[in-house]
């Protein structure tokens, strides 16, 4: 890295101990921003990274609310305000025991390149919770919302900050948080949260925007050495909204998805998977993927393990994060791989990548691959905007057309840099240039 890029990277660590996965993703961006900054010295001069890495606005706040059996039950909720320059704060809420806030600032800090990288008008942010909604009933999540959105509300709108899913928030949770927007505050803002249900305010596409851009990202990537989805070989971690989306998306461009995994195990399924099936077990049952081998012939059921034991030839991790480590990496490069495209956040360790770049494998990183979802998310606040909505066949249209933009500007932001086909320098840097920009212009605030 960069010697004096190095030394402001040293200060932000310092300043915010403890916080091990915003370290990561702060390094991995500075390690791509030195040519940047010889060519601009004024950035350097300006302070921009030593701002950018500061909050605008942090909030912390506690969650009080009852379980089913009368008990009240205390979680921590949060919300990272973290930059404004290109729009309102834009980015989802995470509900996992796993949050607290050296996730939620990786999740905002990586956001803001993300947003800046779709080149719709949305700064970064990002919030959630450590509640788990796991085996929760639906009314104890609802009261965990409510109570939520009953503090988050003041800190929120449809010009300030507009929060969204992320693991553990869906169409349902969005929904209570909505309803208690509107309760507290007698105003029906369809702006204010995105991921809403499709008769009330909701975007076609949003749903499978993430999972789709993701596979369309990587069939980018594939065709600058002329190849495609056809016939690869695709295995996936997660079987999530996005997990579940991409393999939709790599089967209909001709992929066989042969395994995707769960939190407790995965599955090998090698007639592909059925997406039908998966849909029934996790989206309608919230059941786990040990049900979908128990129904269907000729899938196993690895429990423990992991999904990178698998071999591939394009690998779409869409769990969570540091979730395909350097070993894993190298194995799969032994045994064929060719293209990674990550639906996730930062699921790739930094050994990982490096091994990926190393080898010459196509690696394209979340805050590019996965900006389908938050891209539709401003495509559904355009819609609320003027009170329209789109059919599918346009959003999906708009969609493939961003994505492809993401792909361009990461892949012309190398070569320009001169290092072509390096997406992890593109993406940083092409988000960042744009950042900066608007924060210099709009003076030291
Ligand atoms: N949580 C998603 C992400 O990581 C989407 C955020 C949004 O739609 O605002 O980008």
């Amino acid at each position: 890295m960069d010697a004096r890029l190095e030394a402001i990277r040293n200060t932000v660590l310092a300043r915010n101990p403890g916080e091990a996965e915003f370290h990561q993703a702060v390094t991995e961006v500075f390690e791509s921003l030195g040519p940047v900054h010889d060519r601009h010295p004024e950035l350097l001069e300006a302070a921009i990274l030593e701002r950018l890495c500061e909050p605008e606005r942090q909030i912390i706040f506690r969650v009080p609310w009852t379980d089913d059996s009368g008990r009240v039950q205390i979680n921590r909720g949060f919300r990272v305000e973290f930059n404004s320059a290109l729009g309102p704060y834009k980015g989802g809420l995470r509900f996992h025991p796993s949050v607290y806030l050296g996730i939620v600032k990786f999740l905002g800090f990586e956001q803001i390149f993300k947003n800046a990288l779709t080149g719709m008008p949305i700064g970064g942010g990002k919030g959630g919770s450590d509640f788990d909604p796991r085996g929760r009933s639906d009314a104890e999540v609802m009261r965990f919302c409510q109570s939520f959105m009953t503090e988050l509300y003041r800190h929120i709108g449809e010009y300030t900050d507009v929060p969204a899913g992320d693991i553990g928030v869906g169409s349902r949770e969005i929904g209570y948080l909505f309803g208690q927007y509107k309760r507290i505050t007698n105003r029906y803002e369809s702006g204010v949260l995105t991921g809403k249900g499709m008769s009330w305010g909701g975007s076609l596409v949003r749903p499978e925007a993430t999972g789709y851009g993701t596979v369309i990202f990587t069939q980018e990537m594939l065709k600058t050495r002329g190849s495609s989805f056809d016939g690869q070989r695709v295995v996936v971690s997660g079987s999530g909204n996005v997990a579940i989306n991409a393999i939709a998306k790599a089967q209909t461009l001709g992929a066989s998805v042969v395994a995707c995994s769960d939190s407790s195990g995965y599955i090998v399924d090698e007639a592909g998977i059925d997406v039908a099936l998966l849909r029934e077990v996790k989206e309608v049952e919230r059941g786990r993927l040990k049900d979908y081998a128990v129904r269907r012939p000729g899938v196993s059921y690895v429990e423990a393990g992991s999904v990178w034991d698998v071999d591939a030839t394009v690998a779409l991790p869409c769990a969570t994060q540091n979730e395909l480590d350097g070993d894993a990496a190298a194995r799969l490069v032994r045994n064929g791989l060719v293209a990674v495209g990550e639906g996730a956040n930062m699921p790739s360790t930094r050994d990982a990548v490096s091994v990926f770049q190393d080898s010459g494998v196509l690696f394209g990183p979340g805050k590019a691959a996965n900006a389908g979802g938050v891209a539709t998310s401003a495509l559904e606040m355009q819609q609320n905007a003027s009170r329209d909505s789109w059919s599918f066949e346009h959003t999906e249209q708009r969609l493939t057309e961003i994505m492809v933009g993401i792909h361009h500007r990461c892949a012309s932001t190398a070569d320009e840099y001169g290092d072509p086909g390096n997406y992890v320098l593109g993406a940083n840097i092409g988000g960042f240039v744009k950042v900066a920009d608007a924060m210099l212009a709009q003076g030291l605030i």
